[in-house]
């Protein structure tokens, strides 16, 4: 927790009486800002294994108003440190940030050490190149004067949550801290610590059931202002025995006052069953309660300055530590009281009692709103806002009751001068930001802009609408009374954009575009695709899930590149885009086949071609034979027909046919071989085999042979010729005189250009 530096300037003329410190050297960046260990010596890369500890610094090159960029993830000012068996070794992650959510969690990390500084502080590690003692560690840490070390984050996991919430005491180990001959009174550090408790234990209704000191502990650290709260820590765990595995339990150490901005530091829990080491720099309720708020897992109450409603804003100004409405906003001093804890973080614990937040439909909702911190009653209303992603919450803030003597009731210009920002009671809108768990709120677009809508205690207009940041919502404050306000919350559109990429076919096949719609609000609707700004295709998005289809292009897309426009059309919670890809349609490969018929010595065979593709190719086919241009041929249908020239000779023969393609098709050869044969012979039609002729009749056969045949007849012994038969038609006659069998057969005889057949039917004569 800290002061914001120019804060200090607007506390001296406004706040003069509860500034504790105005003036006075600022706790050293090096401290807590995590500068790097110059050095010119060599290093040695050690292996460390522990729990990732991480707490939240007050960055002081932040100046007075950072960015808020959406979607931005990493917490900003965040300092590291692996516990190991009760000892902190400070790291500065070089390659890439941990994850906030692995905060809490075993984590293995290669640091840098300076050789010199190891050998003298940790000689043993040199040989194993493993730091796996405490006392190790913490000599390291001394010697470095808790400089952070550069460091890989070789592996890390995320802590064990339980995820049931159970109430519980959460029990704090006292280190109560003398520097320079200076230490808290014990009855101010116990004052302090049973405020803390009861502000946790009504803001959690009771989750946080006390904060309860299991164990009180003395330290001397000389100029303990300035120390790295790290190495105040390893010393705090040295003398206490603190255990920072156990769930609930907090390290709690409390220095006498430093004059600077810094009031205190907390490490960044993992929510309410874990725990967690802090500082505080004083005995300071309000303090106390921030940094618990950090054990916890709570980041801070940030205000936002101007926003833009454009759907297209990626950013706004935000300042830190200036949402007053909360706990984790920055120190005023303990005459203020802590404001109630904002909904919003009620929300993340897991506390809100039921009945207590109300979920905001698409459709939006009109609610009458408690002020927080009343014992029931609907306090919050909370949706998903559609620009950012983030939750939304919504609250009345009365300046009442708990809050009756909250900083930004009582000095509701406290701001004025400084951001231009008026406090005040009013409904409180703000979003949870879910990288850093920071909570924003924010500011009406009028100037001065108005923290809170329908600003109570404050003179001019009522101000009682407000258009969240990309027009992502509007709240509209309906009537008001003093402990409740009645609000009708609509919630807007979410962007959205289109996931594509440029995609290639080959013509004749159907060209695919695979097209996302990405939105905070899943997008439904229609996806469409346009080329030369006529449509082509049109999809429905599917209506659950990846919201991802796929879209059919015209199989007739030419040969070419085309810039196809796609557009998802929206709906009423979604706006529509558009996005530009390009098409590549190539021409198409083919297949040639070819069949070849009457391969035959002294034939001319047939070559039939047909040249094959999704579309029809045109164009033509060169044949050649024998390795020679042969002919060329106009493709009809994709297919032509050619006699090859007259078998000279029986054995293969080599031809080739090349598609010279079109332009839809790419060219193609085909080389193969077809084999010349003999001549096939053949009786045809004749009836072989046993055949039953009735005596006195005539049996009758009509038969064809292709090549010069003999017809033999055999009644007993031996075959004779009955005549010789040309190629064509003949009739095979026997009238059956006797009851004789008789045998006919034909007989085609094998030559050099033909090959034999042969032919017998028997004929059995009936009575
Ligand atoms: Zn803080």
């Amino acid at each position: 927790m800290a002061r914001p530096v120019e804060m200090r300037r607007l506390f001296v003329s406004v706040l003069v009486a509860c500034v504790v410190s105005t003036v006075g050297v600022a706790v050293p960046a090096g401290a807590a800002g995590g500068a790097h260990r110059e050095s010119d010596s060599a290093t040695t890369t050690v292996t460390v294994a522990g729990t990732l500890r991480a707490m939240v610094v007050h960055d002081e090159d932040r100046g007075e108003v950072s960015t808020h960029v959406l979607g931005e993830g990493a917490r900003t000012g965040v300092d590291y440190a692996v516990e190991v068996d009760g000892a902190l070794l400070p790291i500065t992650p070089v390659v890439d940030e941990p994850d906030p959510a692995q905060v809490g969690g075993e984590v293995t990390v290669d640091v840098d050490v300076p050789v010199d500084v190891l050998a003298d502080a940790a000689p043993a590690v040199e040989d194993t190149g493993e730091l796996t003692r405490a006392q190790d560690v913490s000599a390291l840490t001394k010697a470095t004067n808790a400089v952070p070390l550069d460091a890989v984050v070789v592996d890390a996991e995320r802590p064990v949550v339980s995820a049931s919430i159970t109430a519980a005491a959460h029990h704090v180990t006292l280190v109560t801290v003398r520097s320079d001959g200076k230490r808290p009174s014990d009855s101010l550090v116990r004052g302090t610590i049973s405020d803390a408790s009861r502000y946790w234990s009504t803001a959690t209704s009771g989750v946080v059931r006390e904060l309860r000191v299991t164990g009180s502990y003395s330290l001397t650290y000389n100029g303990y202002c300035s120390a790295s709260p790290w190495s105040l820590w390893d010393q705090a765990m040295s003398v206490s025995g603190f255990d920072g595995s156990l769930a609930r339990h907090h390290l709690v150490v409390v220095g006498p006052e430093c004059s600077g901005e810094t009031l205190g530091v907390g490490t960044i829990g993992a929510g309410l069953s874990t725990g967690g080491l802090l500082a505080i720099y004083g005995p300071s309720s309000e303090t106390l309660i921030h940094e618990m708020g950090h054990n916890f897992s709570l980041g801070h109450s940030n205000l936002a300055g101007e926003h833009s409603t454009s759907s297209g804003s990626t950013r706004f100004p935000s300042y830190e530590y200036l949402g007053f409405y909360s706990p984790m906003a920055g120190g005023v001093g303990d005459v203020y009281a802590t404001p109630a804890l904002d909904t919003a973080y009620q929300h993340l614990l897991k506390v809100a009692p039921a009945g207590r937040l109300t979920t905001v439909p698409s459709v939006g909702k009109t609610v009458t709103l408690t002020a927080v911190g009343s014992a029931s009653g609907v306090q919050g209303a909370t949706f998903v806002d559609p620009h950012s992603g983030y939750r939304a919450y919504v609250e009345y803030r009365s300046g009442l009751g708990v809050d009756r003597q909250a900083f930004y009731a009582v000095e509701p210009e406290g701001l004025t001068s400084y951001v231009n920002t008026v406090l005040g009671a009013g409904v409180r809108v703000s979003l949870l930001d879910p990288h850093s768990n920071d909570v924003i709120t924010f500011t009406s677009p009028t100037t001065p802009r108005y923290a809170a809508l329908l600003t109570k205690g404050v003179p001019g207009p009522v101000r009682n609408t407000l258009v969240g940041w990309g027009g992502g919502y509007t709240v509209q404050v309906n009537s008001h009374t003093e402990t409740t306000a009645n609000v009708t919350i609509t919630p807007g559109k979410s962007r959205s954009s289109i996931v594509s990429a440029n995609s290639k076919a080959h013509y004749g096949s159907t060209p695919k575009v695979s097209v996302g719609v990405d939105s905070i609000i899943p997008a439904t609707g229609t996806v469409e695709a346009y080329v030369g700004g006529k449509k082509v295709a049109s999809k429905a998005l599917p209506t659950s899930g990846v919201r991802r289809t796929t879209l059919n292009l015209p199989r007739t897309l030419a040969v070419g590149k085309h810039t196809v426009e796609l557009k998802y059309t929206g709906s009423s919670r979604v706006y529509a885009s558009t996005r530009k890809v390009t098409v590549t349609v190539s021409k198409a490969p083919v297949v040639v086949k070819t069949a070849v018929k009457n391969a035959h010595i002294k034939k001319k065979p047939t070559l039939a071609i047909r040249v094959a593709a999704n579309a029809v190719p045109t164009g033509k086919v060169q044949v050649n034979v024998g390795g020679k241009k042969y002919r060329t041929l106009t493709l009809t249908k994709g297919r032509a027909t050619v006699t090859l020239p007259r078998g000279t000779r029986i054995g293969k023969q080599k031809i080739a046919v090349i598609y010279k393609g079109d332009k839809n098709h790419t060219s193609s050869i085909l080389r193969r071989t077809y084999t010349v044969t003999k001549q096939p012979a053949a009786i045809s039609g004749l009836k072989g085999g046993t055949r039953t002729v009735t005596r006195g009749r005539v049996y009758k056969d009509t038969f064809t042979v292709t090549h010069t045949a003999s017809l033999q007849r055999r009644t007993t012994g031996s075959w004779s010729t009955v005549k010789t038969l040309k190629a064509g038609k003949h009739v095979l006659k026997h009238r059956a005189k006797t009851t004789k069998t008789v045998q006919y057969r034909v007989v085609i005889k094998s030559t050099s250009t033909r090959t034999a057949a042969k032919k017998t039917v028997t004929l059995r004569v009936k009575k």
